[in-house]
């Protein structure tokens, strides 16, 4: 495996993947085009079509940037961000992590994408409401036809946190033998029902970034390694 791919989710009109450790996906701001190796990578897991990322710097934030055709091929500056839509077919939406949740959502009516850098923070600032509330706005998308993926992440199993941290998410501390872990994949569940997205449309990989060593992981201490990307395409 050096792929993740969300067939199941979405149409074949959707490139939709996460890389492994097998190609390091880290961005910096002197090298936003994508590498040769990086090039390889894609084309060796037969993905076609993708030849750079509309490349975001990821703050923690809860901004969403429209990712059109025009800046696309021209990108001049790379805009902080954590998450990117468009409805421009051929443009590759990215988020790059190293345990925080990638999540992909699909409008198949109005054909629109959408990627998220789902990390702690921006999922308490509500970055998934910001983001299908700019599709809303920009797409006429539905919450209720959206189709959503979560890709590989920290998950409870890992995500083990100091008591003070748990005032951040109240409701959803698990504790076992005196520690404290955080289930950030349920309190998005929830926030998704809440925002009208249905549960027959969520694709769970289910899959740990900490425990599962095919991943970079930041918990496990691959900070300074790399990150996988999470790229999503209309084609
Ligand atoms: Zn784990």
């Amino acid at each position: 495996m050096s792929i993740v791919r969300y067939p199941k989710i979405f149409s074949k009109q959707v490139v939709a993947l996460t890389t492994d450790r097998k190609c390091d996906f880290f961005f910096s701001e002197s090298t936003p085009r994508l590498s040769s190796k990086q090039k390889k990578f894609f084309i060796q897991n037969q993905i076609k079509g993708i030849n750079n990322f509309y490349n975001i710097q990821q703050i923690h934030g809860k901004r969403v940037i429209f990712a059109n055709k025009k800046n696309f091929d021209k990108q001049k500056r790379i805009p902080k961000a954590d998450a990117l839509v468009t409805n421009d077919r051929g443009v590759a939406l990215a988020v790059r992590t190293a345990d925080c949740i990638p999540l992909f959502l699909f409008d198949p009516k109005n054909k629109a994408i959408g990627v998220i850098h789902g990390g702690w923070k921006s999922i308490k600032k509500e970055i998934i409401a910001a983001t299908i509330k700019t599709m809303c706005y920009q797409y006429k998308t539905k919450a209720k036809d959206l189709k959503i993926a979560f890709g590989p992440s920290i998950r409870a199993c890992c995500f083990e946190v100091e008591k003070k941290f748990l005032k951040n998410f109240p409701d959803q501390a698990l504790g076992k033998s005196g520690k404290y872990y955080i289930d950030l994949v349920s309190i998005v569940k929830k926030q998704l029902k809440r925002l009208g997205v249905q549960q027959k449309n969520i694709f769970d990989s289910k899959m740990c970034t900490c425990c599962d060593h095919r991943f970079f992981s930041y918990r496990r201490g691959d900070v300074l390694s790399g990150r996988i990307a999470s790229v999503m395409m209309l084609v």
